[in-house]
């Protein structure tokens, strides 16, 4: 790719920084995205995938780091946007230490521009690994200090999302008989199936590794659904909590659900698909408004950690959820323009340009 694409793609969705990793000795290849510091320092997960090309890790870094710019500003967050992406071919397989180290170094260099967290492919002990050689890095073992695996209070957000989507549904937000499809039995698919079976929900799960769904199933005694078949299934809630770029013109036509509130970060493909929901009767929940458990709790680290608070504060997602449909209702837009538009009021409210290291924030960690 020639480098006045990736300038110019940056230019056009307002990135700040983009570094590109590499270190041959430890087998690293990957891309810091920061897309913005206005709020604060950028914070977004590593995502250990394997990427077909450079292109789709770029893309995907890009996208990804401006989700999480406005999923922090939305949240109400004194935090940026950012993300990291690793080429990493066995989602199963271990990081070694000298890639971890490698990658911490390079988030070393930013000086706490981007602060590292777990997202796809990414578990505690690559945390852990980061650690221990940068400070800038979230999520590590409750043991050491961190807040741990986010995945509990992103599921448990995403469990209150959806309990305000059912009540603008009809009225009635008990989850309690509501048929709900979960696409992902990863980390936050398998704790919002837990939730949700708690809850009363009738619970189907898929998983591009079965093995993953049906172990899920078993554990719950719920139905597993093959993937290919599990968007079209009728449901009243579709989560999507697998990857994104899901609703596109292929798949939207064929959805048989009422709604969609799921964790997985950028399920709108294409750019109409908000609208083509909504020609569907299809209630969608931004999934940067669903999905902030997971950076609520990591907040909750800079200021000492207490899981209690992170849960609350989690909770809290139902009425930004409510207050983002109402907006929309009001406005005679997407729930997806509302939502974009209210974290873009605050940033531009609340922004103070762009964050340096050694410049105050509420969550500058010493
Ligand atoms: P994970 O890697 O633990 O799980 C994802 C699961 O989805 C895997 O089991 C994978 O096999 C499966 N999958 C991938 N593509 C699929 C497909 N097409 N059909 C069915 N299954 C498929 O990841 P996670 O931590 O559970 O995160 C899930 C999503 O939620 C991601 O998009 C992530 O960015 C987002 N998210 C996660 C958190 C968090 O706290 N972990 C927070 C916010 C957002």
């Amino acid at each position: 790719m020639r480098s006045a694409t990736v300038t110019s793609l940056m230019a056009a969705m307002g990135h700040e920084q983009v570094v590109f990793l590499a270190d041959r000795d430890a087998g690293l290849r990957g891309i810091i995205a920061i897309h913005s510091t206005a709020l604060g320092p950028s914070l977004g997960g590593v995502r250990f995938w394997r990427y077909a090309s450079e292109h789709d890790a770029l893309l995907d870094a890009l996208r990804l780091s401006e989700a999480m710019t406005l999923k922090a500003a939305a949240a109400g967050l004194h935090q940026g946007g950012g993300k990291a992406v690793v080429w990493w071919d066995e989602p199963d397989r271990p990081r070694p230490k000298s890639l971890l180290h490698a990658l911490g170094r390079a988030i070393d260099d930013l000086g706490g521009r981007y602060l590292a967290a777990e997202d796809v492919g990414a578990t505690t002990a690559d945390m852990d690994g980061i650690a221990e050689v940068t400070q800038w890095v979230t999520g590590v073992d409750e043991a050491r200090g961190g807040s741990g695996d986010p995945s509990p209070v992103t599921a448990l957000g995403v469990v209150h999302a959806m309990r305000a989507a059912c009540g603008a549904l009809d009225g009635e937000p008990s989850l309690r008989d509501r048929r709900v499809v979960i696409q992902g039995a990863g980390h936050v698919g398998a704790h919002l199936a837990r939730a949700l079976v708690a809850d009363g929900a009738v619970v189907s799960v898929t998983d591009l590794f079965e093995e993953r769904a049906e172990s899920l199933a078993r554990e719950l005694d719920i139905a597993t659904l093959p993937a290919g078949d599990a968007l079209f299934a009728p449901c009243d809630v579709l989560a999507p909590c697998a990857l994104g770029g899901v609703f596109d013109d292929d798949c939207i036509p064929r959805l048989r659900c009422r709604a969609i509130v799921g964790a997985a970060n950028n399920q709108l493909g294409v750019a109409t698909a908000d609208r083509d929901l909504a020609e569907r009767g299809i209630l969608f929940v931004p999934d940067f408004v669903a999905s902030a458990g997971g950076i609520l709790n990591i907040a909750e680290e800079f200021t000492g950690y207490d899981r209690a608070r992170a849960l609350a504060r989690a909770a809290g997602i139902g009425e930004t959820t409510a207050r983002v449909l109402s907006l929309s209702r009001e406005a005679g837009v997407t729930p997806q323009r509302a939502a974009v538009d209210l974290a873009r009021r605050r940033i531009a409210e609340e922004g103070r340009g762009r964050w340096r290291p050694g410049d105050p924030s509420p969550f500058w960690r010493l």
